[in-house]
């Protein structure tokens, strides 16, 4: 049986490379490697030995921290969202887990619960983006509430200070982190504790200052080999590798007559006033692979230049709509092309031609994040060095 031709490529160098490029970014700091929503779509099983250098893991999920336990890491593992019910806190305990406290209810459910061993906590601040936290002024009244718990008290590390910025992967500069880093240092006057501020952007962007970088980073994205940034500035300029590849083959080719259109919708149409018919490649690749739906046929925004594609390694565009299984892509700079042909969606092309992923993201208005985080289940992966 001839498989479905779609294959994705974890490269393993390329996430070690990027880990130690967090390193470099923020030496003596120790390292978070963010491994939430199943290593940002790359598999906690895949990444797993190439990150088991880094200082900790950090994630959203109990089971994902269980599925580290089994792969043996026996260092620290931080819930970053903290528990979500109080049946959690004895889960914390069986698998070693470190949680982040950002509410009250979280705190009374400490209170409540019947200890087996001393807890790690992460306090969270809210210091600007209005997601998680408890806001500066009632910060300290939380750590106090916290450290009257015992089985909190009692954890020779003590409780951990944390923050998260909303604006540290925009432009602006440090500007961009003042306010949210002048509400954590009032909120955290006073109160001991390893501190945690940054996310791959501030790594990348501002962990020269020594308040952003603290005693933790928390890169995610960045290991993954994209930007936070997009592409201004893109992987390439941070020094990072790209770790996903996807690539599939061309299905089928047709030529396309002037005056006819493409796929559901009929959403491109070859100009009638064209003098030759538009030969196109049909790709097996489709949303229910995780490619987006909404990929634009004509970004007009991008001076019509559309979603780019790499056929046999050649930069070219998708155009008409996205379909579950399929994508139509303009063949026209690759006239060698046909059935067999390899395309990549994103990432490197077996000949290493490198489609980034964060490109293709931004021509379909979202982030490299969202990109490799829905790669489907249905596409098949190969773990490789290269
Ligand atoms: C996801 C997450 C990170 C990592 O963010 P990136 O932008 O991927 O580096 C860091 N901290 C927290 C609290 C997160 O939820």
């Amino acid at each position: 049986m001839m498989p479905r031709p779609i294959l994705a490529t974890i490269h393993t160098t390329a996430l070690q490379h990027n880990l130690a490029r967090a390193r470099e970014q923020a030496t003596g700091a120790k390292v978070w490697a963010v491994v939430k929503a199943n290593a940002y779509g790359h598999g906690i099983e895949r990444v797993y030995e190439s990150f088991n250098s880094a200082d900790g893991f950090a994630l959203l999920d109990l089971a994902e921290a269980e599925r580290l336990r089994k792969l043996g890491w026996a260092g620290p593992v931080l819930l970053l969202e903290g528990i979500f019910g109080p049946h959690d806190l004895a889960e914390c305990e069986r698998l070693d887990v470190w949680h982040t406290v950002h509410c009250n209810e979280q705190i009374a459910w400490l209170e409540q619960h019947q200890a087996t061993q001393a807890h790690r906590v992460f306090l969270k601040m809210n210091s600007g983006m209005n997601r998680l936290g408890f806001t500066p002024v009632r910060f300290a009244a939380a750590w106090k509430r916290l450290n009257a718990i015992a089985h909190v008290k009692a954890h020779p590390q003590g409780i951990a200070l944390a923050t998260h910025f909303a604006n540290s992967d925009g432009p602006g500069g440090f500007e961009a982190i003042r306010a949210q880093m002048e509400a954590f240092n009032q909120g955290t006057i006073g109160l001991p504790g390893e501190r945690s501020l940054a996310n791959s952007a501030a790594t990348l962007a501002h962990a020269s200052n020594h308040a952003v970088k603290a005693h933790w980073v928390r890169p995610g994205v960045m290991l993954y080999g994209a930007s936070p940034h997009g592409t201004k500035p893109g992987a390439a300029e941070w020094s990072l590798k790209p770790t996903m590849s996807l690539n599939t083959r061309v299905i089928a080719v047709q030529d396309v007559q002037p005056g006819q259109s493409i796929g559901y919708g009929s959403t491109y149409t070859h100009p009638a006033s064209a003098g030759a018919p538009l030969r196109i490649g049909v790709v097996a690749c489709g949303y229910a692979d995780g490619y987006p739906r909404h990929a634009p046929t004509h970004n007009a925004a991008l001076g019509g230049a559309g979603v780019p594609v790499l056929v046999d390694g050649v930069r070219t565009r998708i155009v008409g709509r996205v379909s579950m299984d399929m994508i139509t892509v303009d063949l026209t700079p690759v006239p060698k092309a046909g059935v067999g042909s390899e395309a990549t969606m994103w990432g490197l092309s077996s000949g290493g031609a490198l489609l980034p992923i964060d490109e293709v993201a931004e021509a379909c208005g979202t982030v490299g994040y969202e990109l490799m985080c829905a790669l489907a289940p249905r596409v098949p992966v190969v773990v490789s060095a290269a």
